[in-house]
């Protein structure tokens, strides 16, 4: 297959803990084809202990060495204007941000203390937050802008000791939604990337036969392609690993009306009787908007009526 190479020339990308893992092989990728990078990393351990400036000037030199332009960022991204700061002192400009750091702090629920619910939440959902607001006030004057939202399985369908990292990451999916359709007139565009990888977080975890396949750089193409300007999606939640991709929908039942007529209340009993109908899925469909959801409710409601 031969297509034109996708170049990110004049592009600057902020990529979030860029000094390991996922983030380095965005950021080399991205720098790769053009784009000016701000290599992000408070340089910290997996668990959001410490810092250093090493991770990011290790990255930032890599890419340097290649030929491309990067610039290193140690701050949390916590401080979000900061980060972002950075990237229009150094390059006057921000088109593209990936927020990827990331911390674990795993504990079965009994044993999650505040402190590792708040610092999860404060690295992955706070920082995301914090860093796609400050972006998005430069991609909305620019009227582009490309951002990602970094999930995970864990959030999706949950992880025994992951209580605070699955909260955290489904949060995400529910910041990407809002910042889809509020961006999507200034074709400021955020998708979430669902990814499975060897990385220092995952050593341990994943068996060892996995953990050799699943290297992070057959993920960053996909990533990087969310973020170039060709691709079209907004919104889209991508899953990948190993060299495999797919999109990922979240679906609705048909649902059963829960009583007789629009005068009649909703009993228990009448709950009961219609459960298999209320969770029956073999109707599904995915829902495109809240508009949909809530038209959906007043058909419901005219249908009642007419049985009265
Ligand atoms: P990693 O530990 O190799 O990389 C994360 C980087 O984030 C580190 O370099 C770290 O120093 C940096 N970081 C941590 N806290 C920071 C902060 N407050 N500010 C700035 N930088 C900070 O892990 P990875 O596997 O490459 O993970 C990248 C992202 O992908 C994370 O958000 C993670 O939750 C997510 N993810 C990974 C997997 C996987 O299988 N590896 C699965 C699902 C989701």
């Amino acid at each position: 297959m031969s297509a034109a190479k996708l170049r990110f020339d004049g592009r600057v990308a902020v990529v979030t803990g860029a000094g390991a893992g996922l983030g380095r092989e965005y950021a080399l990728l991205l720098a790769s084809r053009g784009a000016k990078v701000v290599v992000n990393d408070l340089g910290g351990s997996h668990v959001g202990e410490g810092a250093s400036t090493r991770a990011a000037d290790v990255v930032v030199e890599e890419i340097r060495k290649m030929g491309g332009e990067a610039v290193a960022d140690y701050n949390s991204v916590i401080d979000g204007a900061k980060v972002i700061a950075t990237a229009i002192q150094a390059f006057g400009r921000v088109d593209i941000l990936i927020n990827n750091a990331g911390i674990l702090r795993d504990r079965s629920i009994i044993k999650t203390s505040e402190q590792d619910w708040n610092l999860v939440h404060d690295v992955h959902l706070k920082g995301s937050f914090k860093c796609t607001q400050a972006a998005f006030e430069h991609m909305k004057k620019q009227n582009f802008g490309r951002i990602i939202m970094t999930s995970s399985n864990s959030g999706i369908y949950g992880n025994f000791g992951q209580a605070n990292y699955s909260a955290a990451k489904m949060g995400l999916v529910g910041l990407a939604n809002t910042v889809a359709i509020e961006g999507a007139k200034n074709n400021i565009y955020c998708n979430v990337i669902i990814p499975t990888a060897a990385s220092r977080m995952t050593e341990g975890i994943l068996p060892d036969m996995l953990f050799n396949e699943l290297k992070p750089s057959l993920i960053a193409p996909v990533v990087v392609y969310l973020c170039h300007e060709s691709c079209e999606d907004n919104g889209s939640y991508i899953e990948s690993a190993a060299g495999w991709a797919t999109k990922v929908h979240t679906v609705r039942g048909k649902g059963a009306v829960l009583r007789p007529a629009l005068e009649e209340p909703v009993t228990l009993e009448y709950v009961q009787n219609v459960w298999s109908k209320v969770t029956d899925m073999s109707e599904a469909t995915h829902l495109n908007a809240i508009a949909e959801a809530s038209g959906s409710l007043l058909e419901v409601l005219e249908n009642l009526k007419s049985n009265d």
